[in-house]
């Protein structure tokens, strides 16, 4: 058990969503209907909505608040946003909910309290998809308040908007990039302060969950437990989101605007690659439980997408997506199409590396979302040009060795025709957005050597939300003296925030004092600039 303090629910600026999850919370003790087959009809307190389409479903009785995991909105498009949900109200336990599909209808309006509802929708939670929601609402520009209702009970309220029009001139934008989320390392305090931060959007560049089977709290670092072992089904990777998503601080993320989401490995494994489990010995199966893991990143995620649809079927998520005329941004998945890891996926040698290294067919993207990606970068009319993906893009080889052959180090070939594509094509203001690697780093690409040629771009790696280091903070010093590193800080968690106008993109890295903490403060750490037209990273100065 872990003392997370509603109190952040109460500070400031998500009072509105707090004070939704109080509704929720009294709604939710309402007596249910005691007639349990009618179909689905206008939720409570929607004195002036127009009543949602009847569905032919009939509602059967919930054993309790099913709005146990909160709600999200992601994948803004200029005119509409997903709003997700799922039913749960036995979350840790596979959900609780009754053998059968469940109307649920969904509300927005521009004021919290409902008074008025200018827009609502209904849908089907279905058993195929372990209840949950993603429905698709066609919204107007401007900030909406929107909860869900099924069988009388009303969920916490999130607050969400659309993206502003491709060809709208848009003056600016403030968003975060996150990732890592370990829930045994530590608590969310970066979330709570997200949440308090009230961006724009957040881009999760992946590691919503750990694989990890639970460990006692207080051993090996562990703040909290997952409890339960090492996942493997869909049965049980739902439960392992549920775990996760019942944390308040990152319900309070989601809740307070859209998320653009992508996974990296721990979403089903460490370190996989493609079809090959971190360990050989494991293939058997593997594709199966890939495939369970994929479905229940996607019955979680506020995504845009269809769920995966056979086990020996690529699931692309990689996608497009765009704001305002200010940022397109390629969503990349460095996971499913890549090949194996070379020379064993050795850590930290200092060795030079086995040939396989060099072979030029070896890559992180997989042919078709590299082509993806050329197709896409520099051709969305933006000013910025944004790359959202996982590993580390920067060079960090050490002499010639690669210290980490699962990230771009390790697919030398492929990061080459990349950083040579945006030369080429003299591609303007390009901007890596990264996780993964558990540090908060700023890199100065280029298309040849580290420290040569003329910079093609700048990448901003952000720590992680909880997850503890990868890299002991005693090599701080050798991190930032590899040539592209501008700046490394090893030590704390946390997430940037990035605050983009058409001149200027300022990425303000923000950290945790000690996330093993749950009322540990946060706060800035340092803020790097990039001017337009340069492709070049300064520190700001103070
Ligand atoms: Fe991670
Ligand atoms: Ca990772």
């Amino acid at each position: 058990m872990h003392p997370i303090s509603r109190r952040l629910f109460l500070a400031g600026s998500v009072a509105v969503v707090v004070g939704a999850c109080s509704d929720a919370t009294t709604s939710g003790s309402t007596t249910p209907r005691p007639e349990n087959t009618v179909a689905a009809t206008t939720p409570p307190s929607s004195s002036t909505a127009p009543t949602p389409t009847s569905s032919t479903v009939p509602t059967p009785r919930l054993p309790g608040d099913p709005f146990t995991l909160g709600v999200a909105s992601g994948d803004p498009d200029p005119t509409s946003v997903v709003l997700w949900t799922r039913l749960a109200p036995d979350p840790l336990a596979g959900g609780g909910m009754p053998d059968a599909n469940v109307p649920v209808t969904w509300q927005a309006s521009s004021d919290d309290t409902f008074a008025t509802v200018a827009h609502s929708g209904s849908t089907v939670a279905t058993t195929a998809h372990g209840h949950s929601v993603h429905a698709l609402a066609e919204l107007p520009s401007g900030t909406w308040y929107y909860r869900f209702s099924a069988d009388g009970f009303v969920s916490p309220t999130g607050i969400t908007h659309v993206a502003p029009a491709q060809d709208t001139p848009t003056a600016s934008v403030r968003f975060a990039t996150a990732s890592c989320q370990h829930y045994e390392t530590g608590f969310y305090r970066a979330h709570a302060d997200i949440a308090d931060q009230q961006p724009d959007f957040l881009v999760w560049l992946g590691d919503y969950i750990y694989e990890g089977g639970g460990g006692s709290v207080g051993k090996d670092g562990r703040v909290r437990s997952h409890v339960t072992a090492e996942p493997t089904t869909l049965a049980d990777y739902r439960n392992r989101y549920a775990l996760y998503k019942s944390d308040p601080d990152l319900q309070a993320a989601h809740a307070v605007c859209p998320w653009f989401v992508i996974w990296d490995d721990h979403e089903v494994e460490n370190n996989y690659a493609g079809l090959s489990p971190q360990n050989p010995a494991d293939a058997a199966g593997f594709a199966e439980r890939r495939y369970e893991a994929y479905q229940a990143w996607w019955e979680h995620m506020p995504v845009r997408l269809e769920p995966p649809a056979a086990a020996d079927a690529d699931y692309v998520i990689y996608r497009a997506v765009q704001w305002g005329d200010l940022l397109g941004i390629t969503l990349l998945d460095t996971r499913q199409y890549r090949t194996d890891q070379a020379c064993n996926d050795v850590t930290l040698s200092t060795e030079p590396p086995c040939d396989e290294l060099f072979e030029e067919g070896r890559t992180l993207t997989g042919d078709r979302q590299e082509q993806f990606l050329y197709d896409t970068i520099g051709n969305q009319q933006t000013v910025w040009n944004v790359i959202g993906q996982q590993v580390v893009m920067t060079d960090l080889t050490f002499n010639g060795a690669v210290l980490n052959f699962d990230q771009w180090d390790g697919y030398p070939a492929n990061r080459k025709r990349i950083l040579a594509h945006l030369a080429e094509q003299a591609i303007p203001n390009v901007v890596v957005l990264t996780g993964d690697i558990h540090l908060a780093g700023v890199g100065q690409l280029h298309s040849d050597d580290p420290g040569s040629s003329a910079p093609v771009g700048v990448e901003f790696v952000a720590t992680s939300i909880s997850s503890s280091g990868n890299i002991p903070a005693s090599l701080t010093e050798l991190v930032k003296s590899f040539p592209d590193v501008i700046d490394a800080e090893l030590v704390h968690r946390g997430y940037i925030l990035h605050t983009v106008t058409p001149a200027a993109w300022s990425a303000e890295y923000r950290i945790v004092d000690d996330a093993r903490f749950p009322d540990s403060a946060v706060s800035a750490y340092r803020t790097f600039v990039i001017d337009t037209g340069t492709n070049t990273v300064r520190k700001e100065q103070p």
